[in-house]
């Protein structure tokens, strides 16, 4: 086997299929990584939706059996949308941060790395291969940086020097010891752009995130958000990309190579008001096929609720009493006690007083009694 070609091959192919950026490294163990992962686990700084075993997400060779290298791939997303939504004077609209726009990314990068992996096989019929994109046990963004796509920065993101932070990233171990590519020099330097941008204080000098505290990881729980980020939220329904529009790299960067990630903008930015009455089945239409759905209605749902409190917006009242009277999610109904106090009036203040006497649970009977002392 001629790996020298094979690589030259591969990189000429993956152009044609639509990979923006491709690079080599390694399966050796990301030791640095490890280090960082134990100590964000010590500060309590992990979302919860990552592998739990640190030793999987360090070392290839305990996910598949004869590692040699690892390929990572990017693929450039749009920043801006081409289309602008029909806007009326007076509607509010929630926004889903740009990872989510335009079909699931995790479908079109796992469709790239097939082909990939195709390819491959017809070349090497024995090779081993094992993709991952996002929910894999490796770092994509670890495999990203040590192949050379980008450097890490500041707000943790993986930034190319080609197309910003503004890319998907995924990897596939291989049995065939490719040549591995150099890493990109940090490129930050003195600049701390991106962690004066962050609404919450989630980025650590240092390249290091307190996912508890970041609105991304925050708009995708289910449960109650903690209130001291609750106005920080704004009216991102979905994800946050302050750390990245803040980024001088990623200025002017707005690329539009994939047909599959342009945004709808009805579903990228979307009316807040209906979101509240939406059934799973409307939801499952609407947002189904887009990344930021992957956690079900309710986490947008109750994400509407805190943009309409943000919005100050009287005319979802009645909308928002529906939904503390007759929803069947104390999140919901709690989310919702609190946004009526925000908004405030006096048709809140009476169904807050209302609920108050019916209200069963007591998470949510704690969010009327705060609500009800925005009144005094
Ligand atoms: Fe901060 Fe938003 Fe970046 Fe999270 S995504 S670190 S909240 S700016
Ligand atoms: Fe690095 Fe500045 Fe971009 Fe942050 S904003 S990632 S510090 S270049």
């Amino acid at each position: 086997m001629d790996v020298k070609q094979l690589k030259k091959d591969l990189i000429a192919y993956s152009k044609e299929i639509g990979i923006d950026k491709i690079g080599f490294t390694t399966a050796d163990m990301f030791s640095e990584l490890k280090n960082r992962l134990i100590r964000q686990q010590e500060l309590g700084y992990q979302s919860g939706f990552e592998e739990p075993d640190i030793e999987k997400r360090v070392t290839p060779a305990l996910l598949m059996e004869e590692p040699r290298s690892i390929i990572a791939i990017a693929l450039a997303y749009p920043s801006k949308m081409n289309e602008r939504v029909e806007g009326k004077k007076g509607e509010r609209r929630g926004f889903f941060s740009r990872a989510s726009w335009g079909l699931d990314y995790h479908h079109v990068l796992r469709d790239r790395l097939k082909k990939l992996e195709e390819f491959i096989l017809t070349k090497v019929p024995e090779a081993k291969l094992k993709s991952m994109v996002d929910t894999g046990e490796l770092s994509d963004r670890a495999v990203a940086e040590r192949a050379g796509i980008g450097w890490s920065g500041k707000n943790c993101a993986i930034i190319t020097p080609e197309f910003g932070s503004y890319v998907y990233l995924g990897e596939m171990i291989t049995s065939i010891p490719f040549e591995p590519d150099t890493p990109i020099e940090d490129q930050c330097g003195t600049c701390t752009k991106c962690l004066d941008a962050c609404p919450t204080g989630a980025l650590v000098q240092g390249g290091q995130i307190n996912a508890q505290h970041c609105i991304s990881f925050l708009t995708q729980t289910k449960e109650l958000i903690p209130d001291e980020f609750r106005d920080k939220i704004g009216n991102r329904i979905y994800g946050c990309d302050s750390c990245q529009t803040a980024c001088p790299v990623n200025k002017g960067k707005n690329y539009h190579f994939h047909e599959e990630m342009e945004p709808n903008p009805e579903v990228a930015k979307p009316l807040l008001k209906p979101i509240l009455k939406l059934s799973n089945r409307e939801f499952k239409n609407k947002f189904g096929s887009v990344a930021g759905s992957w956690r079900g209605k309710k986490p947008i749902q109750r994400n509407a609720i805190i943009a309409l409190a943000h919005f100050k917006d009287d005319t979802a009242i009645p909308d928002l009493i529906e939904v503390l009277e007759k929803e069947a999610s104390p999140v919901s109904r709690g989310t919702a006690a609190w946004a009526l106090g925000k908004i405030g009036g006096e048709s809140a203040r009476l169904a807050l007083i209302k609920a108050r006497e019916k209200e069963t649970e007591s998470e949510v009977q704690l969010e009327i009694a705060k609500s009800l002392t925005y009144f005094k």
